[in-house]
C-alpha cells in the first residue's frame, strides 16, 4: 500500500512538476540514530524528500528538512528560494542542535548555488559538508567517512531522468493543447497531443546527440536549435509559417478560416515545444535565455589558496586543485555551465565571472542574485 501510494505520488508530481509540492518542514529520525549519527539536509519538494528517505532506508541518521517553498534543490538555490536563511532557520528552530553532539551538516551538492558553506558556519557554527549531487549515492557517500568520488560530483543526465523532464514539460502543455483542439479541432485532439509528446520526449532522449554535435561549443553558439531569443523569433517564425500555408491555400484554391485555424494551431505547437527552452530546464545545460551562458569563470592566482571548495562544488568537474602548490586549475573549463557554485562557494573571493565585454561581475553580486526562470537576475534576501 505505502509502495502504491509512493508511487502514485511520483507520478502525479512527475506529470505536475513544473509546481510547488511543499512537504512539511522540520526535523525527521531515520531510523534509530543517536548523538553522533550523521545529520543531512534536503530542500521540502515533497518528490525530493521522499526520494532521499528511500535512500536513507536502513541507515540511522538525522533528515532536515528546509522550506524551499516547494521546489526543488537545484531551482530553489539558483532562484533563492533555498537560502541561507531557510538553513539557518531550520537548524535553530528544528532542535537538531540537543539531539546530536557534533556540528556537522550534510547539505545537497546542488544547493551550492545559493546557499554560502562559509556563512552558514559563521552564524551557527555549523560545519557544512557538501554531500553528493544524486540521494542515491548518499549510502556510499556516508559509509565512506562522507568522502565523495569524482563521479559523486558530477551531474548527470541519463535517459530515464531525461524522460521525466520529457513528461513535465509534455503534460500541461498538452492540457492547454486539449483545450483549444477542443474549441478549434476536436478531431485532432489525440494527434496533436500525440505530436506535443512526440517531440517532448524526442527533445531529451536525443540530448546525447546534441552534446556530441555542440562539442564545447556551446557557450558561444547558444543552444543552436532552441535558442530563439526571447519571444520575439518563435513568433516571427510563425508568422512566416502562416504565410507559407496562406500562399499554398490560396494556390490550391481553399483560403478558408478552417484549414487556416488548424495549421496555425499545429506549427504553433511545434513552435512552442522546440522555443520553450527545454535545455535550460536542466543543471546540465544553461539556459539559452540566461545572458550568463557567455560568461567565463575568471581565477585569480594571487587569492587562490586551494581550499578546493570550487573542486567539492563543481557539478561539471570543471577544476582539480593541485595541493602541492595550494593552486586551483581549471582543465575542463569548457564543461562550465556558469551555474556560480564556485564563485558563492570560494571563501578568499579568488574566483569570479567575467563577460564577454570584459567586466566583471564580483562574487557579492553572484552571491545576492539570484536567477528566475527566464534569466532574469533579481536581488533576493540572503
Ligand atoms: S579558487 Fe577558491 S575555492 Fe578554489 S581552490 Fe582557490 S581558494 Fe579554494
Ligand atoms: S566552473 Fe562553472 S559549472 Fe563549475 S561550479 Fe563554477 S560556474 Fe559552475
Amino acid at each position: 500500500m505505502l509502495q502504491l501510494q509512493f508511487w502514485l505520488a511520483t507520478i502525479l508530481q512527475t506529470c505536475l512538476r513544473m509546481l510547488p509540492f511543499p512537504a512539511r518542514t522540520g526535523l525527521v529520525a531515520i531510523g534509530e540514530p543517536g548523538p553522533e549519527s550523521p545529520v543531512l539536509l534536503t530542500c521540502n519538494f515533497d518528490l525530493t524528500v521522499r526520494r532521499v528517505k528511500r535512500a536513507l532506508r536502513g541507515i540511522d541518521c538525522w533528515l532536515l528538512v528546509a522550506n524551499s517553498r516547494g521546489v526543488n534543490v537545484w531551482c530553489a538555490a539558483t532562484g533563492g528560494l533555498l537560502s541561507n536563511h531557510a538553513v539557518i532557520s531550520v537548524l535553530k528552530t528544528s532542535g537538531i542542535a540537543d539531539k546530536v553532539q557534533h556540528r556537522r551538516l550534510i547539505l545537497p551538492q546542488l544547493a551550492a548555488t545559493g546557499i554560502e558553506g562559509k556563512r552558514i558556519r559563521q552564524q551557527t557554527h555549523w560545519q557544512v559538508v557538501w554531500g553528493p549531487v544524486e540521494a542515491r549515492d548518499i549510502p556510499a557517500f556516508l559509509a565512506a567517512g562522507q568522502h565523495k568520488t569524482p563521479a559523486m560530483r558530477q551531474v548527470t543526465f541519463p535517459w530515464l531522468r531525461r524522460l521525466e523532464m520529457a513528461i513535465a514539460w509534455a503534460f500541461p502543455i498538452s492540457l492547454v493543447t486539449a483545450l483549444l483542439a477542443w474549441l478549434l479541432w476536436p478531431q485532432a485532439l489525440w494527434p496533436l497531443i500525440g505530436l506535443v509528446w512526440a517531440t517532448s520526449i524526442l527533445v531529451f532522449l536525443a540530448f546525447p546527440w546534441y552534446e556530441r554535435f555542440l562539442n564545447g561549443k556551446q557557450k558561444h553558439t547558444g543552444f543552436v536549435f532552441f535558442d530563439f531569443g526571447r519571444f520575439g523569433v518563435p513568433l516571427l517564425l510563425w508568422v512566416l509559417v502562416m504565410v507559407g500555408l496562406t500562399g499554398w491555400l490560396a494556390w490550391h484554391g481553399n483560403l478558408t478560416a478552417e484549414p487556416l485555424l488548424r495549421g496555425g494551431l499545429a506549427s504553433l505547437l511545434v513552435l512552442v515545444m522546440v522555443s520553450i527552452d527545454l535545455m535550460g530546464s536542466t543543471p546540465l545545460y544553461k539556459s539559452g535565455l540566461h545572458e550568463d551562458r557567455l560568461w567565463e569563470v575568471r581565477l585569480d592566482v594571487d587569492l587562490c589558496r586551494g581550499a578546493a571548495f570550487c573542486e567539492d562544488v563543481c557539478p561539471r568537474d570543471c577544476f582539480v586543485v593541485d595541493r602541492e602548490r595550494r593552486l586551483a586549475t581549471r582543465p575542463r573549463a569548457d564543461a562550465c555551465v556558469q551555474c556560480g557554485a564556485c564563485i558563492v562557494q570560494c571563501p578568499f573571493d579568488a574566483l569570479s565571472f567575467v563577460t564577454p565585454d570584459g567586466d566583471t561581475i564580483s562574487p557579492d553580486v553572484i552571491r545576492t542574485y539570484k536567477l528566475n526562470l527566464m534569466g532574469q537576475r533579481a536581488q533576493r534576501a540572503a
